[in-house]
């Protein structure tokens, strides 16, 4: 159980720090009874049809999830055995080698390349069962280089390419080739502000979508959270746009800043900036007693120890960057900045 103390910024999670979408809020003021006591749709047809729209894709390569954690688990379950190798591009999104773990799959971590592009041959050399691939990658917030059309072609039963962050790439739709065995998912708890409602989403071809289906149930999301999906996906498409540009300036702001307060952050292209820093773990904590929330990262490869931190409207980045030069001051003699590898 993870406490989290209140009136503290949170700036740990990647979440939404520009507010929630009006129309679904809306959706929760305007909620009766029936919300409460009668199931939802068994497959969130509504939903489907509502991001099948924005992809421009047919609703049957739609599926939805509980969170997009709950997409790439069943689509996991879906495809690979006890056994089988799962390969991924390290560091990435900390849930993966737990995917892998509960699912007795082997979990096959290979570095980054120095300039950041995908370990092509060496994730190729693994040869897995299920490629997992993130971009922007979480959590260092940039996009990989490297021969896409090479990895798809890698044999894996399912390659999924992770895109939580492609909004703030400045990706609204999905933009992927076509392959048959390529899932690409995605979520409304960034961009969209929902993190709340828990909906993630994937799109692939017909027969990965089906097999998926299989695995994941019915009943994965509660009517109100579809209802104010759709309505943010249908009426709020440009508070998403806003929202991401916002984002982005506060990306860049809070980058210039941090350069010019003698830190060397990575380029990010998602929602949060990763900071190597050499005792980051120690520098949270001091952040959260001055009410900061960020998340901290022991001996990432590539990057060391690091800090990560949500980008925010200015009043908290203006906090974070306090609270972490009073941290980082605090231990002036413990703490060494490191230059990023990449
Ligand atoms: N993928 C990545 C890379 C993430 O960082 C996260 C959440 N932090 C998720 C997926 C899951 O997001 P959600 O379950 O809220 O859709």
């Amino acid at each position: 159980m993870i406490e989290r103390p209140n009136a503290v910024i949170d700036l740990g999670d990647n979440t939404s720090r520009f507010g929630t979408p009006p129309a679904a809020l809306r959706v929760f003021a305007d909620a009766g009874p029936g919300d409460a006591s009668e199931y939802p749709a068994p497959d969130a047809g509504a939903l489907r049809a509502a991001l099948a729209e924005v992809h421009g894709v047919p609703p049957a390569r739609v599926v939805t999830g509980c969170g997009s954690d709950d997409v790439i688990e069943c689509a996991i379950r879906a495809f690979a055995r006890e056994g089988e190798r799962l390969a991924f591009a390290a560091p990435t999104f900390s849930m993966i080698p737990e995917f892998a773990r509960n699912q007795r799959m082997e979990a096959v971590p290979v570095p980054f390349l120095p300039d950041g592009a995908w370990p092509v041959d060496t994730l190729l050399a693994a040869r897995p069962h299920v490629l997992y691939l993130c971009a922007p990658n979480n959590p260092t917030g940039h996009v990989p280089g490297g021969d896409l059309e090479r990895l798809l072609a890698c044999g894996a039963g399912l390659v999924i390419l992770d895109q939580a962050y492609a909004e703030f790439a400045g990706r609204m739709r999905i933009e992927a080739p076509e392959h048959p065995r390529l899932l690409v998912t995605r979520t409304l708890s960034k961009a969209y502000g929902l993190a709340g409602l828990r909906i993630g989403y994937g799109v692939a071809s017909e027969a990965v979508i089906g097999r998926i289906g299989r695995v994941r149930g019915p009943y994965r999301i509660g009517r109100l959270a579809e209802r104010a999906a759709v309505a943010a996906l249908r009426e709020d498409h440009g508070w998403a746009h806003a929202h991401v540009a916002l984002a982005r300036a506060a990306r860049a702001a809070l980058s210039a800043a941090l350069e010019a307060a003698g830190f060397r952050p990575h380029a990010s292209e998602a929602n949060f900036v990763l900071l190597p820093l050499a005792g980051a773990a120690a520098v949270a904590r001091r952040m959260l007693a001055l009410g900061v929330r960020v998340r901290a990262f022991t001996g990432l490869p590539g990057s060391g120890d690091a800090l990560r931190i949500t980008v925010g409207p200015p009043p908290e980045m203006d906090a974070a960057l306090r609270a972490l030069a009073a941290a980082t001051g605090e231990a002036a003699d413990a703490v060494a900045l490191r230059r990023a590898d990449r």
